[in-house]
């Protein structure tokens, strides 16, 4: 049975000695719920000498509302995301993502933080050593040869955390703060698409806060296929954002995850805007859908069923969308 490495345990509580803690240490690695974190460093995926447990900053644990936007710290939980009356009134997606993302549990000790930071996951990583040693190991971890596309340089293993579509169609930014100070970024250029190194954060950088803008009229959803309703990853999940103006379209962001090693922003729906939802609309959205999700096997179900749940779900969310927007 694997055990965990022995790492040093550090609980800053503010977010300067979180990171020259980081800073102080090469290999040490941010935790929050540790959710994610624990069963990947029991199964021998990571060899830190210490952690740096964000959940003591209280200047992260916070939800504040501004004149223009909600900004959430990043140790919030996600079960306080659920119970959030306020944001849970304007922007209820938010609640509904958090909901649908692992058990009670897991959604308990979680944060909004760990859950966008998450790694990401293949079926030939998040197993046991030996049996990863009996392959060899692979590209992502400690192996020189991706098992999905052994033909390609670079890891396939997938995203699948469940918060980042929703935000990004909320047009969410994330503050980050690091040895060179704090930026802001687009949430969606916090991700690459790599499976072994997905997250755009320099050495020493942690995620603080995520400000969602507050948008008038913008009705949001998200909507997960997973094969254990109670307890899951997502196998494909897709986040839509709709404004009607009238009967025509006048804001469609859709986001997916579960099938990219980053969480994405389907591109180029701005031509479906000025016009109504349709037969043709759709259409469009399944092809943006179709070049942009890079399915591959690294679940247990087929890239197949997956891709046409995909474009089911997406059709239905957006459909959805435009009648309940007014
Ligand atoms: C059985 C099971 C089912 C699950 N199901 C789902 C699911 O359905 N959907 C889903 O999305 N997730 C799922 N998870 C994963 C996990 O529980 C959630 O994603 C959770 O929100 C992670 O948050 P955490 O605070 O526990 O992260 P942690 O484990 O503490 O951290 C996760 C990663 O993020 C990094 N990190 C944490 N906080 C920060 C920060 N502020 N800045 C920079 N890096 C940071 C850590 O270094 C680590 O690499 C599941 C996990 C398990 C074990």
């Amino acid at each position: 049975m694997s055990m965990l490495p022995d790492f040093r345990y550090i609980r800053p509580t503010t977010v300067a000695d979180a990171v020259a803690a980081l800073v102080a240490s090469p290999t040490a690695v941010p935790v929050a719920g540790a959710s994610d974190l624990l069963p990947n460093l029991r199964r021998g995926l990571g060899n830190p000498e210490a952690l740096i447990d964000l959940a003591g900053i209280a200047a992260l644990s916070t939800i504040e509302e501004t004149a223009n936007s909600w900004r959430i710290g990043a140790v919030v939980s996600l079960a306080d995301l659920v119970e959030h009356k306020g944001l849970h009134a304007v922007l209820p997606a938010i609640g509904e993502a958090a909901l649908s993302a692992g058990g009670p549990t897991h959604r308990a000790g979680g944060t909004i933080g760990g859950n966008l930071c998450q790694d990401t996951r293949c079926m030939f990583y998040n197993q046991s050593e030996w049996w990863r040693e009996g392959n060899d190991f692979c590209l992502k971890y400690e192996g020189d040869r991706c098992h999905v596309a052994p033909r390609t340089s670079r890891c396939f293993a997938t995203y699948r955390g469940d918060m980042a579509p929703t935000l990004m169609v909320l047009d969410a930014k994330v503050e980050i703060a690091g040895p060179a100070g704090t930026r802001m970024i687009p949430l969606a250029e916090l991700f690459a698409d790599d499976g072994a190194a997905h997250l755009a954060l320099a050495p020493g950088e942690i995620l603080t806060v995520i400000e969602v803008p507050k948008a008038d009229r913008l009705v949001a959803h998200y909507a997960k296929l997973r094969i254990r309703d109670s307890v899951d990853f997502p196998l494909v999940g897709v986040a839509a954002a709709l404004k009607r103006d009238g009967d025509k379209i006048a804001v469609l962001r859709v986001a997916i995850t579960g099938t990219n090693s980053a969480p994405v922003v389907v591109s180029l729906l701005d031509s479906l805007v000025g016009h109504p939802w349709s037969d043709a609309a759709a259409k469009h959205l399944t092809d943006r859908l179709n070049k942009t999700a890079k399915l591959q096997n690294t679940v247990t179900t087929s890239m197949k069923y997956r891709r046409r749940v995909l474009l089911a779900t997406a059709r239905r969310l957006v459909e959805q969308l435009w009648e309940q927007a007014v």
